[in-house]
């Protein structure tokens, strides 16, 4: 399996995920392995490799993707005490899957960049 199908399928619905919001231009979903209390990933149902293959066309969907992330934070109550929103690219950032995500990490504090 390359590595962008994972997310495909999840969206598909062929690999169980813990989807916690949809529709008809994102998904959202519990990561696999959690990094803090709160890690939620969120996607585009349309595949973008990276933040690299962000263009005029599909560059509205970046900021969808952004509002929900922010919904989530509220909705599971960490906007208050905050939260992180990161988006990794390539190697050198560690992305390990080649389907743009991004995470939202919060529940507790965060090390400092
Ligand atoms: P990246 O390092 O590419 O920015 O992050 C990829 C994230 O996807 C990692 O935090 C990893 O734990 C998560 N992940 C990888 N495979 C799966 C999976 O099959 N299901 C879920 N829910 N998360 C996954």
């Amino acid at each position: 399996m390359s590595n962008d199908s994972i997310f495909k399928k999840i969206i598909e619905k062929k690999i169980p995920a813990n989807i916690i919001y949809e529709d008809e231009i994102v998904t959202a979903f519990k990561d696999i392995k959690p990094k803090a209390p709160i890690h939620i990933l969120v996607i585009p149902n349309i595949l973008i490799a990276s933040s690299n293959d962000i263009n005029k066309k599909n560059k509205d969907i970046l900021g969808h993707m952004f509002y929900v992330a922010v919904n989530i934070a509220k909705q599971k109550k960490i906007n208050k005490e905050g939260y992180r929103i990161i988006v990794n690219c390539n190697k050198n950032a560690g992305q390990e899957i080649n389907y743009l995500h991004m995470h939202l990490l919060g529940g507790k504090k965060l090390n400092a960049l």
